[in-house]
């Protein structure tokens, strides 16, 4: 595995990554109209994407497969990085079972990923490798390990 940087080093690296990535329109937040979807994006809504407070993100810990792909990958980051500071939360329990779907192989779900950049899913895989190496997360090293499918560049094998 490749060296794995500190909590710190790592949502610096995150925060720079995705500081470019542009923001969704008040009705692309979310692709759907319930009462759920509609709280999140009212509550998203006025919050650039490092301003939403972990109470928020906590409170919608459960709620990124609400998103829109744009959505997703603008508040994303602000998961991640929560999740590296506190990595034995609820929150980082979602996210994780989130990034590591079996969904993600469907076509709907496809989309998702695919607007993200190549260095934007790096900061992704980075995060299951780093959680990978946390004794918080140990529990979930299956789950990790499936996620690297969806967000890591598959490295070929001899004659692959
Ligand atoms: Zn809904």
């Amino acid at each position: 595995m490749k060296n794995i940087p500190t909590s710190e080093e790592l949502r610096a690296r995150i925060r720079e990554v995705f500081r470019l990535v542009p923001r969704p329109e008040y009705a692309n937040i979310v692709e759907h109209s319930c009462p759920e979807c509609d709280e999140l994006r009212e509550d998203l809504a006025q919050l650039g994407q490092y301003e939403v407070p972990n109470d928020v993100l906590d409170y919608h810990r459960n709620d990124l497969s609400l998103f829109s792909p744009e959505a997703l990958r603008y508040f994303l980051p602000a998961y991640l990085i929560y999740s590296i500071e506190k990595p034995d939360s609820d929150l980082t329990e979602y996210v994780i079972f989130f990034l590591c779907s079996y969904r993600f192989a469907t076509s709907e779900w496809k989309n998702r990923v695919r607007i993200f950049s190549e260095s934007e899913k790096e900061m992704v895989c980075l995060y299951l490798h780093y959680l990978q190496s946390q004794t918080a997360s140990r529990g979930y090293m299956t789950y990790l390990r499936k996620g690297e499918e969806t967000w890591c560049r598959v490295k070929q094998g001899p004659g692959g």
